[in-house]
């Protein structure tokens, strides 16, 4: 055997959830996914674990966890969504390094990742520290082992980076072949001394062949890509490396099937007797680095510039539509400011808690976060959280697109307000700082403004984050609604009477809501109109928590500023999380009421509801004919809402019947009135058209 196949898949999206609610928004553009995290998910993830192997005939001949045979890394904070809203692919992840482990003498496949994708060469020597000792805490609560290797997001680096991993017991890292002035011979590793003396092992990835993968060429056509890690190889020649590494999202998100090629290219390595299909750490075991490389210092694989793309218009990643990242500089000089102004504020208040700040906050990240700092005050608490926060300004993917006015940027500004948030009294000045330098950034859209504007208008919260959940919770009893379904993950909630308690969870802080009734919405009929119109006033008891600072708003924000004293939620306000889970409920009530035992039978059998509602609804008008109660003329109404809200056009033979029946229920001209106009007839003042009357 002389030659060893690497394929490595780096597996990270960018971070979306509300910094306060820690719930991912629903994001339209992922339809028909709830948010790109499951969308994604549902396109890579989970068809990389479970990949197919075509056979003959096109029919599948295996189904491989393909993560069990290629080297990965997946970023901490997609870990923990995948943690919680994709467990069965969470699992297959763990069990590929397992497998892989007990495969190559020890040596799994998955590697860590720096915590939050922060360009590290752009970052001070203490949080790229932090960063990697995140990184390394994560990886060993989820693999149960040290990891050996680490990926540099953006394959970032320099020599303090360097260093830093070597300080850490990290044994290697993987570049692109622009970031060493040469490259040792046949793929192997090079081996990297630093300033302070330390050494690290580098393995320079193929770039063509990563390229090839990266932009498709190689995936449309698997036999292509064997047939290129096949090429040239001789028997018995030396020891030689062919690695590859791309973002893990190639294989099936950006190219549709991609996976299969790569199962297809694992499947036909692995009856190849010629190649080994291995990861770094195994192959370094048996090949120690020898070759000193230089580093091109600072270099990443995706700016040919240096770093120069997070945080200055190099020209990489503009678009013919948005041709300028002027904004970028800007952007960061506001959160390097910011970070500078949030670290003083945990140094010095952080003193009365830690006897040593920084490591206190180096060990936060070795948890889940809460259970290592219970028993800590509520302030220590909140100063760890800054920090978090500080930490996550400096998410690449704010910089790395073509325009301000996206996704990415906005995240890091809305870590921004919760840290300024945090902070405390200061934040006042702070945020003023930071407005005046994102006053800077302009975006390429003059309808967007400047980063300034931005922050204003959708990062920084409305009214007190926590005021929603408590009219979640409020709105819920209003509506019969069981209030566990409201899992709001970032806080616990009691209600009782007209107070609402609300505690973070990572913080201990309390906030607590006086809630009063607004409307109950019974002047609609149907249920879920009667949901949807319900009403609460929600007001902060605790001086408006979440507002800290005045100066910097407009007069719009400040008279907003000033009506969130008092706040009028209804349910389509909620965070969509809450208003689901109470849409939800109460439309698992009309099923309840308004569908028989057969028609639950059928939905389990698999019939859709979309056929079950319509059907339903027949019956129900035909009920009409002998039993006119509350119940009754509930279900028609309810199941009619249902129809209207799933957009089913409300079957024929419901209007049929119901022409048939509404002599009947003449006596009773407001239900009438009601069901008429929702099964699509015109105002019972006027004579029904005469088509639809019954002879
Ligand atoms: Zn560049």
């Amino acid at each position: 055997m002389s030659r060893s196949i690497v394929i490595h898949g780096h597996y990270y999206q960018p971070p979306r959830e509300d910094p306060w609610l820690e719930e991912i928004e629903r994001q339209p553009t992922a339809a028909p996914f709830h948010d790109w995290n499951a969308r994604i998910e549902s396109e890579c993830y989970r068809a990389v674990v479970a990949a197919r192997v075509l056979g003959t005939g096109g029919k599948i001949a295996r189904v491989i966890n393909a993560l069990a045979y290629t080297s990965f890394n997946v970023g901490p904070t997609l870990l923990a969504w995948l943690e919680r809203e994709a467990p069965a692919t969470y699992g297959a992840i763990l069990e590929a390094d397992r497998l892989s482990a007990a495969r190559l003498k020890g040596h799994g496949n998955a590697i860590a990742q720096a915590f939050h994708h922060t360009i590290l060469p752009l970052a001070s020597r203490r949080d790229k520290t932090t960063e990697v000792r995140w990184g390394i805490a994560d990886f060993r609560r989820r693999f149960g082992r040290e990891p050996e290797g680490m990926w540099l997001p953006e394959t970032a680096v320099d020599d303090e980076t360097l260093d830093v991993l070597a300080a850490e017991g990290i044994r290697f890292t993987i570049l692109a072949p622009n970031q060493v002035v040469t490259a040792p011979a046949r793929g192997m590793p090079g081996l990297y001394q630093t300033t302070n003396g330390r050494e690290i092992a580098l393995f320079i990835y193929d770039g063509p062949m990563s390229h090839g993968i990266a932009f498709g060429g190689l995936l449309g056509d698997a036999r292509v890509w064997i047939a290129r890690l096949l090429a040239g190889i001789a028997d018995g020649g030396s020891p030689e490396l062919l690695s590859a590494a791309s973002d893990g999202e190639t294989y099936g998100h950006h190219h549709r099937f991609g996976e299969m090629a790569l199962a297809a290219v694992i499947d036909a390595m692995e009856r190849d007797p010629r190649v080994h299909l291995e990861n770094f750490a195994s192959f370094l075991a048996k090949h120690p680095a020898v070759t000193p490389v230089t580093l091109v210092s600072p270099s990443s694989w995706s700016c040919v510039h240096g770093v120069e793309r997070w945080r200055a218009n190099c020209g990489d990643g503009a678009t013919s539509n948005n041709p300028s990242q002027a904004w970028r500089a800007p952007l960061r000089n506001g959160m390097e400011k910011l970070a500078d102004g949030l670290h003083a504020i945990f140094t010095r208040e952080g003193a009365a808690f830690f006897s040593d700040p920084w490591a206190a906050r180096d060990a936060y990240g070795s948890a889940d976060f809460t259970a290592r700092t219970e028993n800590l005050s509520v302030r220590a608490r909140e100063l760890l959280e800054l920090e978090r926060n500080a930490l996550r300004l400096f998410s690449s993917c704010a910089w790395f697109f073509d325009d301000i006015d996206r996704l990415e940027p906005l995240q890091i500004m809305r870590y921004a307000a919760r840290a300024i948030e945090l902070a405390g009294p200061e934040g006042v000045s702070l945020e003023a700082n930071l407005l005046d330098t994102l006053a800077g950034a302009r975006g390429n859209d003059p309808r967007s403004g400047t980063a300034r504007d931005i922050y204003l208008r959708k990062a920084k919260p409305k009214h007190p984050p926590f005021a929603s959940v408590a009219a979640a919770h409020a709105l819920a009893r209003l509506n019969g609604v069981d209030a566990a379904g409201l899992h709001v993950r970032s806080a616990d909630v009691d209600i009782d009477s007209d107070r609402v308690l609300v505690r973070e969870r990572r913080t201990g802080r309390e906030h607590v809501f006086e809630v009063r009734t607004v409307s109950t919405g019974a002047d609609s009929d149907g249920a879920l109109r009667r949901a949807l119109h319900a009403a609460v006033e929600v007001r902060a008891l605790d001086g408006g928590a979440g507002l800290a600072t005045g100066e910097a708003r407009s007069a719009d924000e400040a008279s907003d500023a000033a009506a969130t004293k008092s706040l009028r939620l209804s349910v389509p306000d909620l965070p969509d999380t809450e208003r689901d889970a109470i849409v939800g409920e109460v439309r698992r009530g009309i099923f309840d009421r308004g569908l028989t035992d057969a028609d639950r039978a059928r939905l389990a059998s698999g019939v859709a509801l979309a056929d079950v509602v319509p059907e339903a609804l027949v019956r129900a008008v035909d009920t009409l004919a002998t039993d006119r109660g509350d119940a009754a003329v509930a279900r028609v109404l309810d199941l009619a809402d249902l129809a209207e809200e799933m957009e089913i056009a409300i079957p024929y033979d419901a209007q049929t019947t119901f022409a048939r029946v509404r002599g009947e229920l003449a006596g009773a001209p407001m239900l009438l009135a009601s069901i008429a106009q929702r099964l699509g007839f015109a105002a019972p003042e006027r004579p029904a058209p005469r088509a639809l009357t019954p002879a």
